[in-house]
């Protein structure tokens, strides 16, 4: 049932990292879905595209700007160096929030289809402040990926997060979700696990993930697993609760073994035990070293939060006042 119809300044922020390859295409599939939308009138002739450049070290800049100062439709925010994925998306929600009524985000990839807007568009118009875009499946993956990101998911339900299953980035949120994002002022943002916590009204859309069309993917494996260990430590203490039980297992197990040798000592049982004492000391000593490891990451964020240094900087903004043409 729709009610009497929201406000639909639509603004889509599109990260984009060495995407010199693609970024034209891009530009000009996302410009023709943007245009169908206003003439449909789903969405106000004030709607816009804004690229955030993080830095890209190839073409992609200068092409956007090429673009941009054509075109009313489209802004460049750009990015002093690469400040990573989540940093970027951030920055255009902010940068659009003063102007939009809806945000999406969206990758410069085309992977995820963009038809997918009208069903966004909709669940908005129905009264929801968040859209989340969920993957039909994950057949464009590799095994590699598929494997992990599966079983992350699992790990971050065990670990008691609110996560949605296969939900990436590609996600609606109202002028009303975005001024809430405004006031989290975490520097370790992990915005898919972050954004569900906010407790808005919300509803998911099924879309198709497709093969990259151009370029290769620009989560290297050093950035997924960034990505990964932020996405826990942002979310959730329960690893630093799970080293807990595991030091106090350990203990209750020491004290058993004491009882156990005194009583075989008490039986004139003498025992070389060398290949046990080794083992026991392996383990220990990697469970103690894991622990640490864990605990110095949390160690880490705190340090991070605790200087607060901006979470991204901007070099430029090309911004252009007015209708978007159609
Ligand atoms: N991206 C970014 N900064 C980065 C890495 C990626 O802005 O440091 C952008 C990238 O240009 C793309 C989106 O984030 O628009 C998703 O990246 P990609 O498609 O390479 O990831 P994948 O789909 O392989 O997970
Ligand atoms: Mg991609």
């Amino acid at each position: 049932m729709i009610s009497e119809k929201r406000g639909n300044i639509l603004y889509l922020v599109v990260p984009c990292f060495n995407e010199e390859e693609i970024i034209e295409k891009s530009v000009q599939v996302l410009k023709e879905k943007v245009t169908r939308l206003i003439k449909e009138s789903k969405v106000s002739h004030k709607s816009k595209i804004m690229f955030v450049n993080d830095g890209s070290k190839d073409k992609t800049l200068q092409l956007l700007h090429k673009v941009a100062k054509e075109d009313s439709m489209i802004s460049v925010l750009s990015f002093t160096t690469n400040f990573g994925h989540q940093s970027a998306i951030l920055a255009g929600m902010l940068a659009s929030v003063d102007y939009a009524d809806m945000v999406v985000t969206i990758d410069a990839d085309l992977q995820q289809d963009i038809e997918a807007l009208d069903d966004f568009i909709e669940a908005y118009q129905r009264g929801n402040e968040v859209v989340y875009g969920v993957r039909k499946d994950r057949h464009s993956d590799g095994f590699f990926k598929k494997f992990t990101a599966t079983a992350y998911y699992k790990l971050l339900h065990f670990l008691g997060c609110d996560i949605i299953t296969n939900h990436a980035d590609y996600r609606l949120m109202s002028k009303k979700a975005l001024l809430t994002l405004k006031e989290y002022k975490e520097v370790n943002l992990f915005m898919r696990g972050l954004v569900p916590t906010m407790g808005f009204p919300s509803d998911i859309v099924y879309f198709d993930v497709k093969e990259r069309e151009a370029g290769s993917s620009k989560y290297t494996l050093k950035k997924m697993m960034k990505l990964a260990v932020d996405g826990i430590t942002s979310l959730s203490i329960k690893p630093l609760r799970i080293i807990t039980v595991i030091g106090l297992l350990s203990c209750l197990f020491g004290v058993g073994m004491a009882v156990y040798i005194f009583i075989d000592w008490l039986a004139g049982n003498t025992v070389p035990g060398y290949a046990t004492s080794v083992m026991t000391t392996l383990t220990m000593d990697g469970i103690t070293l894991l622990s640490m490891g864990i605990i110095g990451e949390y160690i880490g964020k705190i340090y991070m939060e605790a200087k607060g240094r901006p979470r991204y900087i901007i070099e430029s903004f090309l911004w252009n006042e007015g209708d978007s043409n159609d």
